[in-house]
């Protein structure tokens, strides 16, 4: 049994209140088509229980959940065509999340598709890698 919240979107569309092109279905986790789609067969995983966030996620629902991304994906490529598909994945408004129920983006690519993807990477000075991995390996303990 999954647990949802009444005024989320997702778990309307989990519950069949609203309609959605559901194309998987299994215990943890539903997978649709988004309805405002970066590029045709653009897919939105979900699992079925309300997590707001990534770091909200219970591991083994989190597992289940990537246990099926690489056959999603699979069958993204088949379908479309396309030569390659991102996995965008937001947490919060800040990171562009517009709904608050973890969800993975599957974004079918092709060469000419204009959609971009450069972002504008920075550089580490001195021993600030160093610090950071210990601060990581700490917060991992
Ligand atoms: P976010 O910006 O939160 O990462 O992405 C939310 C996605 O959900 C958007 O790409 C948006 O098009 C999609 N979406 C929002 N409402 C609905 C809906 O009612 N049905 C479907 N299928 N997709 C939706
Ligand atoms: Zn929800």
């Amino acid at each position: 049994m999954s647990a949802q919240q009444t005024d989320c979107i997702f778990c309307k569309i989990i519950q069949h209140q609203i309609p959605a092109t559901i194309i998987f279905d299994d215990s943890h986790a539903i997978a649709f088509l988004d309805v405002n789609p970066l590029a045709s067969g653009h897919i939105l995983v979900v699992p079925k229980d309300h997590v707001e966030q990534l770091i909200d996620l219970p591991d083994i629902i989190a597992a289940s959940i990537g246990s099926v991304l690489p056959k999603l994906g699979r069958a993204l490529v088949q379908v479309t065509g396309a030569s390659g598909f991102n996995v965008l994945q937001n947490n919060g408004e800040v990171a562009g999340q517009v709904v608050p129920h973890v969800h993975f983006h599957l974004i079918p690519r092709s060469t000419d598709d204009s959609l971009g993807y450069r972002w504008n990477a920075g550089t580490y000075n001195d021993d600030q890698m160093d610090q950071l991995c210990v601060a990581y390996q700490q917060a991992l303990l």
